[in-house]
């Protein structure tokens, strides 16, 4: 195969380019904004003067696919944090902080220590999770979990916020199972947290950019794909903001683009089509990084705070049910939090509020049954040199970045296999 063409430079889109370069094989990528990144970027805020990050994003060091492509584009070492599975955390209503440590191997010794676990649970609470195993197709993560226990209130539910991005109320148990899977339940190596030193971009897009550059690949930013042209069950071109692309004989289309672009550019295409908000404050100000450079925040609006040098960010999750609000009342109700957690005394910094409407698909059982694999459109009465990547398709996955490039990496692998 000659070459590739990639709708989409998100991370899914990256992926795909990135695990085909390995293999010899050169990617086209056609990226509408202006550039890569995606749900997964930084940029230069004029108001701030700075760059942010869209948002806030925490890597574990099990997610595999991710620190994979991390390796393999040369950019491991942009990645900080605490160097040691720990999540500090805070009661903004009550001022209680704790910190917790899981041991490095499997064995979770940490539970069985008053001082390392989560205050007030005890060890019968964490034999709760293995509810997690027997949860049904349709079962919610408050369904599987016993809600009404500290475990759940201090550990469990803020973390599901956190990686589903959906109420868990309503958020399929199953996922968070693959999660914990890959995670907590393997004990502390596999939960490191991961943070970019410096911005997403610097971390996850331009060093694949780079690396890809060196190896035939080609971005073209704002440039929009707004057809696919089909000919006897094959693309045959890509119609574009900037003309046609011909896609030539024996040469394969990845659609990476988000789900609510996808399902309007490929027929007939069945795929998630309800989001959830993530609203991320950066307030400009410089404190104290602490232990982990974030901190864990119950009983407030915030729900994870970072640190970095000059910029507190602040991330909510599962927001539909205060994106509406305007940025004001939304920094005016977070600040308070921000000043408890990290006992500031100043008034409120200049801040910018980052909404992200369609952050996700909800992760309920419904949206599931809506996520299609790579091989969808050959599957179906599709085109057969057509395949699907991105954190919504099938990966077994929430929406996150290793979801995001897993999905690339099978969509390589369905191209490599056809090749
Ligand atoms: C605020 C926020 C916080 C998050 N926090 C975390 C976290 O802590 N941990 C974690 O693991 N994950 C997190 N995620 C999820 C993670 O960012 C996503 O799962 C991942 O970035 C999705 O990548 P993707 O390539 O599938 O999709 P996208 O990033 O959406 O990429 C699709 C690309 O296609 C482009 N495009 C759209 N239409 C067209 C078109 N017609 N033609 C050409 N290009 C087009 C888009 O501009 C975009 O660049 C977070 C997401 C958000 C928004």
């Amino acid at each position: 195969m000659t070459r590739v063409h990639i709708v989409g430079a998100g991370l899914a889109g990256l992926a795909t380019a990135v695990a085909l370069a390995r293999h010899g094989v050169a990617a086209s990528l056609y990226e509408a904004g202006p550039a890569a990144g995606g749900r997964c970027r930084s940029y230069f805020d004029r108001g701030l003067g700075r760059r942010i990050d869209n948002g806030n994003h925490l890597l574990l060091s099990g997610n595999h696919a991710a620190m994979t492509y991390l390796d393999t584009i040369g950019a491991r070492r942009t990645m900080g944090g605490p160097g040691l599975a720990r999540f500090p955390f805070v009661d903004v209503a009550t001022g209680e902080r704790w910190t917790i440590e899981p041991d490095p191997g499997r064995m979770p010794w940490w539970i069985f220590r008053r001082d390392r676990r989560v205050p007030g649970t005890n060890l019968r609470d964490y034999l709760s999770l293995l509810a997690l195993r027997k949860a049904g197709a349709d079962t919610t993560v408050a369904e599987a979990l016993d809600p009404s226990g500290p475990l759940y209130k201090r550990l469990l539910e803020p973390l599901a916020v956190a990686a589903l991005n959906t109420p868990p109320t309503a958020a399929l148990a199953r996922l968070l199972r693959t999660v914990m899977d890959n995670t907590l339940m393997k004990g502390g190596r596999a939960c490191i947290p991961c943070l970019p030193r410096e911005g997403l971009s610097e971390s996850f897009i331009d060093p694949a950019l780079a690396w890809l550059e060196s190896r035939g690949g080609r971005l073209v930013t704002g440039c929009r794909v707004t057809a696919l042209r089909e000919e006897n069950r094959r693309v045959i071109a890509l119609e574009t903001t900037d003309g046609e692309m011909p896609v030539g004989t024996g040469e394969a289309v990845v659609m990476a683009a988000p789900p609510w672009v996808a399902d309007g550019l490929v027929p007939g295409l069945v795929a998630p089509d309800e989001f959830q908000a993530i609203v991320n404050l950066h307030f400009q100000i410089d404190a104290d990084p602490g232990e982990a450079g974030f901190l864990g925040v119950l009983g407030g609006t915030a729900e994870w705070i970072f640190v970095k040098e000059g910029i507190v960010s602040v991330t909510i999750s599962a927001a539909n049910r205060i994106v509406d609000l305007s940025a004001d009342e939304l920094a005016q109700r977070v600040w308070p939090d921000v000043r408890t957690a990290l006992r500031l005394e100043e008034p409120m910094p200049p801040v910018r509020v980052v909404k992200e409407r369609r952050a996700t698909f909800t992760a309920t059982a419904a949206q599931e049954q809506r996520r299609p694999g790579p091989r969808w459109p050959a599957e179906t009465s599709g085109a057969h040199n057509l395949v699907l990547a991105g954190d919504w398709t099938s990966t077994g996955l929430p929406a996150t970045i290793e979801g995001a490039i897993r999905s690339g990496y099978a969509a390589a692998d369905v191209i490599l296999a056809g090749a």
